[in-house]
């Protein structure tokens, strides 16, 4: 059965003390109580240990939000698939709109840093979405199919059931700008219904579909209350635990 997931991703914010900070408030607030999803933190490469260290990973998992499409070697600055794993992080999120457009990630590097992060026992959180052009164009299905088939449908159906994947319409990324439900729902059905075509059924079913793009406390329970929106990828709202916390309960 597919999981609920509320993934934060903090992008570059905190210094080491502030996020440290937000996480052990998160973790204190997230004791004792029970929650209906899984809870997942995307911390910057330098607070992952301490992070780590710091809560309870039963309670909360920690993902880096990037990791290099080449194992190990002479590529100053990068962080690979194996240190992240040495942190004890368990997730990394991978082809974010801000990495492929600001850093220039192609589908093929992606297929490769998605290839490294399973070989090391990473669960990619893996992102797909289409441009506001794009979907003017009335072209986000297209899009985002050939997301899906350019980095990750050469997986092995085993593999391909490791990931958890991201909706995010770009045009509602840090916008203020959601996508309806009824968007974010149609989309989502035809995601699922692109892998059932290369995977099967079960495969798809049990694939986790996450929504991102300005979701909130407002908004998050009429768009997780849809059959395929199996929660969330949370960038502003992330950032506080006042914010964060309504969006998982709002399950
Ligand atoms: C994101 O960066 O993945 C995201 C969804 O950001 P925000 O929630 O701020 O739109």
């Amino acid at each position: 059965m597919r999981k609920n997931i509320v993934a934060g991703n903090w992008k570059m914010n905190k210094n080491l003390q502030e996020g440290l900070a937000l996480a052990k408030e998160l973790d204190a607030t997230l004791k004792g109580k029970k929650v209906n999803c899984d809870v997942i933190i995307g911390t910057p490469f330098i607070h992952l240990a301490k992070v780590v260290e710091a809560i309870d990973t039963h309670k909360i998992g920690v993902a880096a939000q990037n990791c290099a499409d080449k194992a190990s070697g002479a590529y100053t600055g990068e962080v690979s698939a194996e240190m992240v794993a040495s942190t004890g992080a368990k997730y990394v999120i991978l082809g974010h709109s801000e990495r492929r457009a600001y850093y220039h990630e192609t589908p093929e590097i992606l297929k490769q840093k998605v290839i490294l992060a399973l070989a090391n026992g990473l669960t990619p959180i893996f992102c797909i979405g289409e441009v506001l052009a794009e979907r003017e164009a009335e072209k986000h299905f297209e899009i985002v199919k050939s997301q899906l088939q350019k980095s990750l449908f050469e997986l092995s159906s085993e593999d391909f059931s490791k990931l958890i994947l991201a909706y995010e319409p770009v045009w509602a990324i840090g916008t203020g700008k959601t996508a309806t439900p009824e968007q974010a729902q149609e989309m989502h059905a035809f995601i699922r219904k692109t892998i059932a075509e290369k995977y099967g059924d079960e495969v798809a079913d049990n694939t986790s579909i996450l929504y991102g793009g300005s979701a909130n406390a407002s908004n998050a329970k009429e768009l997780f209350a849809n059959p395929d929106v199996d929660g969330g990828l949370i960038g502003g709202a992330s950032l506080s635990v006042d914010k964060f916390m309504p969006i998982i309960e709002a399950f």
